[in-house]
């Protein structure tokens, strides 16, 4: 037997009540132990062997609170509702995967009324708790002042993550003001000598990094920190912003490990932290510029970014293969997914710039018919000037509603374009001026007197105040209604994170450390208050976006900002998909696939095809296809293709919606290839176990040594064998066994560079 833990920390069997500080020993101790069971039999010890003691124990015992256990069939946490604080106690996942936290959570420990610090005691209300097997809240209060924290944890699907929020009610009738709360503290114990991974990836926001996807070693001293916005800017030479999640493994044991990410589009972070047996996670609102203060109304809340906490099997793609089903469950809009034709073909105007007018627009309708796509997108250049959302009457002489009633007239769909927040200097009525003194106030900056917008691009108002929140709440409502919309594509600097105006409900500014730039049309704030500016923000787009989708049910929001620069788990429980690069060569589309595929669903993933050299029929497959793994919007002029060209497209856009769609959809996803260097050979598996077939994309760079290559396939039956049918004719259809295409691999051979194939594959005893 053992020797007993409970003796060697030196207190007496009812100092249990210590438990909590003294869990960290125990946990050392425990690793020594083979089972759970084992441990639990050991903590109950001391009561059976101490004779008088007996009873107080029983009496402890009784009072104990009981760890609730929330679960899904990826994830296991123990809960713990202590008298003044609650606590994540473990988490248990696939393959014995076990982590234990050697933390309680940190509640706020004061807030400031009428400019004093008071400082907070919390008390547990068991009576308002909610405990049932898929949703644990524990409650807390303070009563001077009269504060409730809700600690709350949500199994919202039957697999994947699980989400938590802490939302904080003021009942105390007066303000208050609130310090940082971060939406979680993980503190694991672990074994010093593992070799821990973290794997996480960055926003396409742009153009995408020579990088793009990190594996960092997470070594003794490891310090990271991943920040994500509202629009992501590159600095020079600075961090990328990251779509907020971390996947940590240890590298011996790389099959199972532990992730989390954030669900909210403002100003978030995550910091990771290795120190001996210690692995420290943060997620939630960045507190940097800080210090972070927002006010809560008499009545009103605060609820912290929610955030998802799962653990994983079969490696990085494994947790991929669970997230973006759980994305898709649990985030995206269930109407959506209904819709067969979703992902969408796109024929987008931006090929022609801001060139564009009725003769255009009703050319590409009628070519895009001819090829098989499935919504026109009008970009900028429609309107009368920024802010001033009504159709230029020279460019459009019969409106926008004429173009989508020819759109519809042939089987497509409509939308449009449209930076919706923010102001320039049109004065017609109906525009957003930057002068009127209302929007002046609404402005998160105030601009020079020789300000000028750029082409399609205005500064910035902020939503988060309520009036300006109504203004473009009814805006873009009118604009759906009017224009008979059926997509809205939002674009640039939307939300705002900064603001100099003390009159709006976030914190003020320190205007003596607000730093104003201008940034190609924009005055972008950085401030202090800059997260809670972000904070309320968001909630109002949010909300915006939530009434038009009630609205307007099967109306689709495309996420642009400026080609990928609010890609986030917020906004893809608010929008439909994604513009994931502003960047749209084949090799940056492949790079901004390769990223982002690793944690959203790919039908969210748009790649805009833009005009590209293609002197041979094969690099215009290989163009077509770099955007045709997710979403696919060409954004080129179709009808100067040449007729070879043409007939490519209309097979390929034919085969997309026959037989990728499908998979992209509803297919496991395996990057079977390093990162796209435009050199060397890369490609992407798609196998949909439900339909026992698959695909791979394979390309070739310019790498001019290497006409063959060979990708080792993942997720397939090593028992069975499969039929290989290369759709470009680059090899004669045959069978190989799934354990040779899973060590050897597929071999693909691709006589020119810049090429590509599909190479579809389907269990051979199912069918055909
Ligand atoms: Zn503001």
């Amino acid at each position: 037997m053992p020797i007993n833990p409970i003796k060697s920390l030196g207190f007496s069997p009812c100092g249990m009540f210590f438990w909590g500080k003294a869990r960290t020993r125990l946990h050392n101790w425990k690793k020594s132990q083979k089972t759970m069971i084992e441990l639990k039999r050991i903590r109950r010890a001391p009561c059976l062997a101490a004779g008088p003691l007996l009873i107080a124990c029983v009496v402890w015992a009784a009072q104990a609170p009981t760890p609730k256990i929330l679960a899904t069939s990826s994830v296991s946490l123990e809960l713990n509702a202590g008298k003044q604080v609650p606590a994540l106690v473990r988490i248990k996942g696939p393959a014995g995967l076990l982590l234990v936290n050697r933390q309680e959570e940190t509640l706020p420990a004061a807030i400031e009324l009428d400019g004093a610090t008071v400082p907070l005691a919390w008390q547990h209300r068991p009576a308002l708790d909610i405990t049932t097997a898929r949703h644990v809240v524990f409650v807390y209060e303070s009563d001077n002042p009269h504060l409730r924290l809700r600690w709350e944890w949500e199994a919202r699907a039957e697999f994947g993550p699980v989400e938590h929020r802490i939302s904080i009610e003021n009942l105390s009738g007066r303000e208050v003001w609130l310090p940082m709360v971060d939406s979680l503290r993980l503190d694991w114990s672990t074994d010093a000598n593992n070799s821990l991974r973290n794997l996480y990836v960055e926003k396409g926001a742009g153009s995408p990094s020579p990088q793009g996807t990190h594996l960092d070693t997470v070594s003794d001293g490891y310090h990271w920190t991943g920040v994500s916005s509202t629009y992501a800017f590159s600095e020079n030479g600075g961090p990328r912003e990251i779509i907020p999640a971390e996947f940590i493994f240890d590298a011996a044991r790389p099959q199972a490990g532990w992730y989390a990410g954030v669900e909210f589009s403002g100003r978030t972070r995550i910091s990771l932290e290795r120190s001996g047996q210690s692995l420290k996670s943060i997620l939630g609102l960045n507190p940097d510029p800080g210090p972070f203060r927002t006010r809560i109304e008499p009545g009103g809340s605060f609820e912290t970014p929610t955030i998802f906490l799962g653990a994983f099997l079969g490696g990085v793609d494994g947790a991929g293969n669970q997230l973006r089903p759980w994305v898709r469950a649990v985030l995206n809009n269930p109407l959506t997914w209904k819709d067969p034709h979703y992902p969408l073909t796109v024929n987008n105007s931006w090929g022609s710039g801001m060139r564009v007018d009725e003769s255009l627009a009703r050319r590409m309708i009628g070519d895009s018919k001819e090829l098989g796509l499935e919504l026109f997108g009008l970009d900028a250049g429609w309107f009368r000037g920024v802010g001033d959302w009504y159709p230029n009457p020279k460019k459009f002489p019969h409106g926008l509603a004429a173009i989508a009633d020819e759109a519809h007239r042939q089987g497509l769909r409509f939308g449009i374009w449209v930076d919706w927040t923010q102001a320039a200097l049109d004065t017609e009525p109906g525009a957003l001026n930057v002068r009127d003194p209302k929007v002046k106030d609404w402005l998160v900056a105030d601009l020079k007197p020789d300000w000028k917008p750029e082409d399609f691009k205005g500064q910035t108002i902020d939503i988060g105040a309520p009036a300006a929140r109504d203004y473009a709440a009814h805006e873009v409502k009118r604009m759906v209604e009017d224009y008979k919309l059926d997509m809205l594509e939002h674009d640039g600097y939307l939300v705002a994170q900064g603001c100099v105006r003390d009159d709006h409900p976030h914190a003020p500014p320190n205007m003596s450390t607000a730093q104003v730039h201008h940034n190609w049309g924009a005055d972008i704030v950085h401030d202090a208050n800059s997260t809670d500016v972000s904070y309320h923000a968001v909630r109002a787009y949010y909300g915006i976006y939530e009434q038009l989708r009630k609205e307007h049910p099967g109306l689709l929001f495309e996420i642009c900002n400026d080609g990928g620069r609010m890609v986030d788990f917020g906004s893809a429980a608010h929008g439909d998909y994604f513009s994931i690069t502003d960047t749209y060569d084949p090799l940056s589309n492949r790079r901004a696939f390769y990223d982002t595929s690793h944690v959203l669903p790919a039908a969210m993933l748009e790649s805009y095809v833009e005009k590209w050299a293609t002197p041979h029929i094969e690099n215009f497959r290989y163009m077509l296809r770099s955007g045709m793994m997710g979403w696919l919007t060409v954004m080129l002029d179709t009808t100067q293709w040449t007729p070879e060209q043409h007939d490519a497209a209309r097979s390929a856009i034919a085969l997309y919606k026959q037989e990728l769609r499908p998979l992209i959809r509803d297919a496991r996803l395996y990057h079977v290839s390093e990162r796209p260097d435009g050199v060397h050979w890369d490609g992407i598996e798609y196998w949909d176990q439900a339909r026992a077939k698959g695909v791979v994309f394979a390309f070739r760079g310019t790498v001019v040594d290497q006409p063959e290559h060979r990708f080792v396939l993942a997720g397939l039956d090593p028992e069975k064998r499969y039929r290989l049918h290369f759709q470009d004719g680059t090899a004669l259809d045959s069978e190989a066994a799934g354990k040779d295409l899973m060590a050897q691999g597929l071999t693909v051979r691709l006589p020119q560079t810049y090429s590509s194939e599909l190479v579809f594959l389907t269990e051979a005893t199912a069918g055909k």
